[in-house]
Order: structure tokens, then C-alpha cells, then sequence
């Protein structure tokens, strides 16, 4: 054998040693049998929980009619997605993708040919902010300009102009005459759960509007109800021009999308952009499925409360661990819990204590629980942090 011949999986991940073979609602099983409380959701992704019985019945029926076609031809459930999402946003129009990146990639392109379109070919520069994270294609990594990201991948694609995470006026100062649009997260996800407030995000419409640029969110991982609201922004007066979604959106079928409003949206054309998978039946299937959910009468509202709870707890933990937990913070089932020590020895102890969590840098422990968790739960989960915190104090 070769001996420099890789494993059959690119060494991309470095995955914690456990394997689940089921779940059911906040909770995975091992193969052993063992439970595991999911506070990870798959990177927030499994919102509903796991085998939701809706999700599990619209997926199961739409697998036996009808797979994919295309977008060659009209698909009816993803016109109806697109239709109830336009109805319950201030967005006009939406192209749905596979995933985060894409949605991402999606709102990118859009940016360019909405200035291109008015002709103002010269507008092409994104503004973005240390610490982001818009996924791993080369204009991700060239606007996210992290030296984890983009190391060995250059020379990155052109356009992308860093400014100090919120600092507004180093926004001002970096808009020249080529930039097109502002780009963030509403909460910064990987960077380590850090919201963006009301108030800045305000700013950063009146500089937009100001200049004539667009403000594009990324709300690939707070989206869809993960902070109480169907999106983050949403918790200020402002509205965006753009926003990419994904994770949430599917529950765990992958999706994303790329909304905006009509002025920028009429930006594309036929061919201007395509996806062979994005938006295809079965994806359609779940993704109305996820929405009936979340759009039910109470569901944002409960998300709210709950979160509440979780987030009291972490500030009695964190009263009784102040040698191990510097931070809490965060908004509705978005958490960031910051520790004086790395994040992953840690994790790994939880994971020994039968639950699950994510890390976001290398100090904070995430936490993204299903939009479903009951009060039990919650509880459950806070005595296993505490058990885990415990035994770090003692080491
Ligand atoms: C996960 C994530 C992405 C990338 O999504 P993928 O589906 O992994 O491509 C982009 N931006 C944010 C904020 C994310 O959390």
C-alpha cells in the first residue's frame, strides 16, 4: 500500500468519536442504545427535532410520487413555498438552493448584477466584518478573509473589503465609489454567537440607503425562528434588501434560499442563474412542511419563552462556575456560553454525560437546541452543564 495514500473520506473534519443510528424529537441514540440530549441540532439545523412525525409523513409521501425533474420544468410545491414565504416577509422573491453556501453565492451575484442592471458597472466591492462566516466556496472565504479560511487557497476572488466587526465608522470610511453592498449575520454564527443590536443594524440601513448600496444579511443559521423570530432582523424596524437562508429552512433536508425585494430581485433574467437540485420536489415537500411548524399560532412565541428559561439557567450556572464560564449571551435558542478554557475537552465530557452541544471559536460552547424543547429538557440540560462544569472546576 502506498503509504501516503489518504483515508477513503478527505481528512476535512475532525469528528468527536460517536455515531447516532436514531432520533426522536430533542433526543439521538447511539448503537448502543445510549441517549444523547441534542443541544447541537446538527449546527441548528434540525429545528423541529429529529423524526418529526409531519416532516417524516410529507417526505415519505412525496418519495413516492416524484423525486426530482429540474427546473426545466415548473415545479408546483416549490411556487407555493416561494408564495407563503413572500407573504409572511417583506421580501418579493426568493431561488432556492441546496445549501447555505449557495444561498450565499446566490445573494453575491445578485448584488453585481442589481448595480450592473442600473448601470453602475463600477459597483462590485462587498463590505464585510472580522469574524464572519458566509460558508466555504472562494467568495465566501475571500469575504469572510479569516487566515483558517482562505490559507493555501488564494489568489481569493476580488471585491471583498473587511472592516472591524460593528465598527460603523470604519463602514463609512471603506465605502468608496466600487462598493455595491454591506454584508452580515444578524447573529455571527462560527465567530462566536455575537448579535448584531437594533440599533446598529439601523446604522448600517441609513448608511446603505445613504450610499446607495444594499444591505444583505446572512441568516443561514439564525433564520427561521431560531431567535424567537421567523428571522432575526426581524427583532428591528429595519428590512433588508437580501437575505440568504438555509439550515433551519430544512430541518434537515438540505436548502437554502436567497430572498429579496423586487427591486433588486428583477435584477436577474432567465439564465442568469440556475441550480440543477435547488428547490426539487422532495425538497419542496419538506420545506412547506418546516414552514406549517413554524408558522403555527404560538410557535415563535414559545420559542421566546423557553429561551428565556435556557438562558436564566446559564446565568445561575454561570454565577456558581465564574472560574469557568465568562459569557453567556446570544438571542433566543442562539447561545453563546464562554469559557476561560477551550470548548472541546468540554464537549467531549458532555458527550460523555449524554448530550450534545457545538463549539463557535475555540472558547464558547454553542448552544442550538430544537425549537421544540420543553421545559424537562431544559432542565436536563442544565444539570448535565453543571455536572460537566463540576468536574472541570475540580481538575
Ligand atoms: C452554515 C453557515 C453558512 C454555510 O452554509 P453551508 O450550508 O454549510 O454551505 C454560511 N453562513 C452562516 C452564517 C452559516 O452559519
Amino acid at each position: 500500500m502506498n503509504r501516503n495514500s489518504p483515508p477513503s473520506l478527505m481528512p476535512t473534519y475532525a469528528p468527536f468519536d460517536v455515531a447516532f443510528e436514531r432520533g426522536e424529537g430533542a433526543y439521538l441514540y447511539d448503537s448502543e442504545g445510549k441517549k444523547y440530549l441534542d443541544f447541537a441540532s446538527g449546527i441548528a439545523v434540525t429545528s423541529l427535532g429529529h423524526a418529526h412525525p409531519h416532516l417524516v409523513k410529507a417526505l415519505c409521501e412525496q418519495a413516492g410520487k416524484l423525486w426530482h425533474t429540474s427546473n426545466m420544468y415548473r415545479i408546483p410545491e416549490q411556487k407555493r413555498l416561494a408564495d407563503r414565504l413572500v407573504e409572511v416577509t417583506c421580501f418579493d422573491s426568493l431561488f432556492f438552493t441546496n445549501s447555505g453556501v449557495e444561498a450565499m453565492e446566490c445573494a453575491l451575484k445578485l448584488i453585481r448584477k442589481y448595480h450592473y442592471e442600473r448601470g453602475d458597472t463600477g459597483r462590485f466591492r462587498v463590505i464585510s466584518f472580522t469574524n464572519a462566516f458566509h460558508g466555504r466556496s472562494l467568495a465566501t472565504i475571500a469575504a469572510a478573509k479569516s487566515e483558517k479560511l482562505t490559507k493555501g487557497f488564494g489568489p481569493l476572488p476580488e471585491g471583498f473589503d473587511q472592516v472591524p466587526f460593528l465598527d460603523i465608522e470604519a463602514v463609512r470610511a471603506a465605502i468608496t465609489e466600487e462598493t455595491a453592498a454591506i454584508l452580515i449575520e444578524t447573529v455571527q454564527g462560527e465567530g462566536g454567537i455575537l448579535p448584531v443590536e437594533p440599533d446598529d443594524l439601523k446604522k448600517l440601513r441609513e448608511l446603505t440607503d445613504e450610499y446607495g448600496l444594499l444591505l444583505v444579511l446572512d441568516e443561514i443559521q439564525c433564520g427561521m425562528g431560531r431567535t424567537g423570530r421567523l428571522f432575526a432582523f426581524e427583532w428591528s424596524d429595519i428590512e433588508p434588501d437580501i437575505i440568504a437562508v438555509a439550515k433551519g429552512i430544512g430541518g434537515g433536508f438540505p436548502i437554502g434560499a436567497c430572498l429579496a425585494k423586487a427591486h433588486v430581485a428583477t435584477a436577474f433574467k432567465p439564465g442568469s442563474h440556475g441550480t440543477t437540485y435547488g428547490g426539487n420536489p422532495m425538497a419542496m415537500a419538506v420545506g412547506n412542511a418546516v414552514l406549517d411548524e413554524i408558522l403555527k399560532p404560538g410557535f415563535l412565541d414559545s420559542v421566546v419563552a423557553i429561551s428565556q428559561l435556557l438562558r436564566q439557567g446559564l446565568e445561575e450556572l454561570k454565577a456558581r462556575h465564574s472560574d469557568l464560564i465568562t459569557d453567556v449571551r446570544g438571542l433566543g435558542l442562539m447561545i453563546g456560553v464562554e469559557m476561560a478554557t477551550p470548548a472541546r475537552p468540554l464537549l467531549e465530557a458532555l458527550i460523555e454525560e449524554g448530550m450534545l452541544a457545538a463549539a463557535a471559536g475555540k472558547k464558547v460552547i454553542r448552544l442550538l437546541p430544537p425549537l421544540i424543547i420543553t421545559k424537562t429538557e431544559v432542565k436536563e440540560a442544565l444539570e448535565k452543564l453543571d455536572r460537566v462544569l463540576d468536574a472541570a472546576s475540580k481538575n
